[in-house]
């Protein structure tokens, strides 16, 4: 169900919040049963709402199981649908139930280091956000990361969640292990070695094949990042990301619309010494908040957004930030948005990224929002965006209150034109047979969804279409 039907008034708002506060202090009590009902209710179920607000949905069961043995009891023991929840930051429907939400928050936190191969076993509810501190402390760092660090692993994973620089993977691609727990209950560790078709396919999973309760991943010697951001001319922009796809470990784009400029990002990796010397120096450009009082006065004053977009970008002066990678990667993102991403060849990445840009002015798209563009390495995940193919992501956004299918329709036809791989997290409008010509792989997926998962339990309305058998 979309929010737009259904608009949470101010007292349903509060019975929720309340609701939430008695949900979280009887989740602390030892006596709590493996699966709580909500103890406060509208019409008899609390809603549950991911982090846009886009997607709602009606949990008449929430299970938060305390270990892997109450996890196998709830599978083993109970009927109907089932699907897991990490932080609620997807944007389509891969989460929303209205028989049980599980929650694996419990499983969190390192359970393992090894310090000679560098890879750490971490539960499957682990925020990102709360494994930087723990590896920095252990001199070590994840290999790459994306936007924002509040998503669940486990949740991340089954999206094939990616930074950018085409060097690099998803965060999937830096799984080396993983434990997981099919429809029956039975658990299988997972990695190239042992039950290597289940690691080749729950490395991105959708939630679709079982419940992951922890994850091994590869990481790397901890390391300090300098992120330097330029506005440039877009035919500068354009001219300089070619050179820098192939020369920057890292670097990003946003695109704005109706606008003669784009945002660059790049990624430096720096000394200890030059992280240091240049703590308090930094220089600040202020990008975000220069777009947070736009969007403020194109809201208020709409006529205006021809010339605030093509004046405004030219007031951003060059921007750097030096320290730790945690504390470099991983934004705060405080205007709340919609958003559809498709990744696109990565040879092919600047020519539909100009035909975004150039769609959008040509028909008069209303919409300032930025249009990322990133690049990311190629894998061998069976489900992944970036199967046997490094790709470009681009990514749309509309406003979290302003109305973004129209727009996300005109753009979804452009990705198609290119063979683009949707992001399984962000919104799209693909069934089953566009899957199958976009994913070699995709009759070995069903094959082994089928067999861990033959009473179809973790498929909910939005995988009905996709996986109709
Ligand atoms: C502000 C914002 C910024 C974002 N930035 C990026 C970005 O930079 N790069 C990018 O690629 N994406 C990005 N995303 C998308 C986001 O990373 C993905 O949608 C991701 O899957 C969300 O993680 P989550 O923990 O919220 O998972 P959820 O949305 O809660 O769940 C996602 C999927 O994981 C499954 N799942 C969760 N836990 C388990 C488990 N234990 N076992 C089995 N299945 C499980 C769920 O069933 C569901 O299918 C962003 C999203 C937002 C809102």
């Amino acid at each position: 169900m979309k929010i737009n039907d259904f608009k949470l008034s101010r007292r349903h708002a509060l019975k929720v919040a309340g609701a939430s506060l008695v949900t979280s202090t009887v989740a602390g009590c030892s006596k709590v049963p493996e699966t709580v009902s909500s103890p406060l209710s509208i019409d008899g179920v609390l809603p549950w709402s991911n982090w846009s607000g886009n997607q709602v949905s009606y949990p008449a069961e929430r299970a938060r199981p305390r270990n892997i043995e109450g996890l196998v009891k709830l599978l083993q023991e109970t009927e109907g649908k089932i699907r897991a929840v990490g932080a609620g930051h997807s944007f389509s429907s891969l989460v929303p139930t209205d028989e049980t939400l599980l929650s694996m928050a419990r499983f969190r936190g390192i359970s393992h280091i090894n310090q000679a191969t560098k890879e750490v076993t971490i539960g499957a509810g682990t925020r990102l956000a709360a494994l930087g501190d723990d590896l920095w402390e252990n001199q070590l760092g994840m290999i790459n990361m994306p936007d924002i660090n509040t998503q669940a692993l486990a949740g991340a994973i089954a999206t094939s969640t990616h930074g950018t620089g085409q060097k690099f993977g998803s965060l999937s691609s830096y799984v080396t292990g993983l434990t997981l727990v099919a429809a029956n209950g039975e658990t299988y560790n997972c990695s190239a070695l042992e039950n290597k078709d289940i690691f080749d396919a729950a490395r991105c999973n959708i939630g679709s094949l079982g419940i992951i309760t922890d994850i091994t991943m590869q990481m790397r010697d901890a390391y300090y990042l300098k992120e330097r951001s330029e506005m440039l001319p877009i035919d500068e922009a354009f001219a300089k990301m070619e050179e820098l796809r192939l020369a920057k470990s890292h670097f990003e784009a946003y695109g704005l619309p109706h606008a003669n400029h784009i945002l660059l990002i790049e990624f430096d990796e720096v000394t200890k010494q030059e992280s240091d010397a240049m703590q308090g120096k930094a220089v600040s450009g202020d990008a975000y908040e220069t777009f947070r009082t736009l969007a403020d006065v194109i809201d208020t004053l709409p006529f205006l957004r021809g010339a605030v977009m093509s004046i405004a970008p030219r007031t951003v002066g060059v921007e750097e930030r030096y320290g730790p990678w945690n504390k470099i990667f991983g934004n705060v993102r405080d205007l709340r948005f919609n958003e559809m991403e498709y990744t696109v060849p990565a040879a092919d990445g600047l020519a539909c990224f100009r035909e975004v840009l150039n769609t959008i002015k040509e028909k008069n798209i209303d919409v300032i929002f930025p249009i990322e563009f990133r690049y990311v390495g190629e894998d061998d995940i069976w489900l992944s965006q970036f199967y046997q193919r490094a790709g470009a992501a681009i990514s749309v956004h509309n406003f979290h209150d302003k109305p973004y299918m129209p727009y996300f329709a005109e753009m979804e036809a452009i990705f198609d034109r290119y063979q683009g791989r949707p992001h399984w997290g962000k919104l799209h409008t693909k069934t089953e047979p566009e899957f199958a010509a976009l994913y070699p792989q995709w009759q070995a997926f069903k094959k082994l969804r089928q067999r861990l998962d033959p009473n179809r339990r973790f498929i909910n309305k939005h995988l009905e279409p996709i996986f109709p058998v």
